[in-house]
């Protein structure tokens, strides 16, 4: 390739700008031209296409958002649209292109690659949802912004002993709420993957306030459910009193932590390495440290494994 394009596609993460820059200075490096989309596919449709240089990108890797903003795009989901998106690449002689995104935005990077357009995906999103990598760019940040809640919450709920319901991000992977809870000492997880009646959430909340506890957080991932249905069923069948504590897009902003940073300059990097190899149509990831292309097929259709090892001993260590 001689010429690549990086864009951002989905809900945005913090750390996305890390991958940016590491995209666009490491092309510069081995002597590509290199060009920003705006607005992931919207943008592309729209040829929202600037070319990049070195400042583009200069004061961003601490910045939380994605300068290059993001989208959604029905019209990049329909044939016409892709067929239209590897034109317009084409005619400004770009023949690779970066997508930094979720499991929708690899998927659409993926029919771009089967027209004839190099492609590499870098997982940017919190929900750690994407299966071939270990995490995704700003799940540690989105992590460290709920461990820092919960404390907060603690501090009040003891001095009142009551119990805490904090619903965060996750609709199909609990990965937000098994990390933040093992990290802040919750006393009970829910999360999509393990089916846990509230009933015996009720009960244990009960024996543990028996036994001294002063109070108690429950972290649930969207994807389990509403915390506010999780607390009316507390409520019914333990007398439970309750709070309800949605962080919702909080957990999207914010400066990066140092290993998203550090992880999303790793993942440009090596994204651009393996479009100059002629490598396309691979989502890259990092694999116990080490960074790994697979190929976007496998990876948007399995389900990422659940870490049950760390599930079980956030409940060991809960009692
Ligand atoms: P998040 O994890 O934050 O939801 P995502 O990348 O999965 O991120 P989506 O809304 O699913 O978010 O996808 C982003 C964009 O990618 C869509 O708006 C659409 O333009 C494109 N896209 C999604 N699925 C496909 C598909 N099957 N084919 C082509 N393009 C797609």
């Amino acid at each position: 390739v001689k010429s690549i394009a990086v864009l951002t596609s989905g809900g945005d993460s913090q750390g996305m700008n890390a991958a940016v820059r590491a995209v666009v200075r490491s092309g510069l490096y081995h002597g590509l031209k290199v060009y920003g989309i705006q607005r992931g596919y919207q943008g592309l449709l729209n040829d929202d296409i600037r070319e990049m240089d070195l400042r583009s990108v200069g004061d961003i890797i601490q910045r939380g958002g994605t300068i290059l903003q993001s989208a959604r795009c029905q019209e990049f989901r329909t044939e016409e649209g892709q067929k239209k998106g590897a034109e317009i690449l084409k005619n400004r002689g770009i023949d690779g292109l970066i997508v930094i995104g979720g499991d929708g935005s690899y998927q659409g990077a993926n029919k771009l690659s089967k027209l004839g357009i190099k492609t590499m995906g870098i997982p940017g999103t919190i929900d750690n949802d994407i299966a071939y990598t270990d995490f995704t760019i700003g799940f540690d940040t989105a992590v460290s912004i709920v461990v820092d809640a919960i404390n907060k919450l603690r501090d009040t709920m003891s001095s009142h002993e009551r119990s805490s319901v904090v619903e965060v991000m996750g609709r199909h992977c609990g990965d937000i709420a098994l990390y933040a809870g093992l990290a802040s000492g919750a006393e009970t997880i829910l999360v999509p993957e393990v089916p846990f009646q509230l009933d015996k959430v009720a009960e244990r909340m009960k024996e543990n306030f028996a036994h001294g506890k002063r109070h108690s957080i429950v972290v649930v991932a969207e994807g389990y459910g509403k915390a506010d249905d999780v607390v009316e069923s507390l409520n019914k069948v333990g007398g439970i009193d309750a709070r309800v504590t949605v962080l919702g897009h909080i957990q999207r902003g914010g400066t990066p932590t140092h290993n998203d940073r550090v992880l999303g300059s790793r993942l440009g990097d090596f994204a651009v390495r393996r479009l100059i190899e002629g490598d396309s149509g691979k989502g890259c990831g990092v694999i116990n440290g080490e960074l790994i292309a697979t190929d976007i097929d496998k990876v948007v259709n399995s389900k990422k494994p659940f870490n049950m090892e760390l599930y079980e001993l956030a409940v060991r260590l809960s009692q």
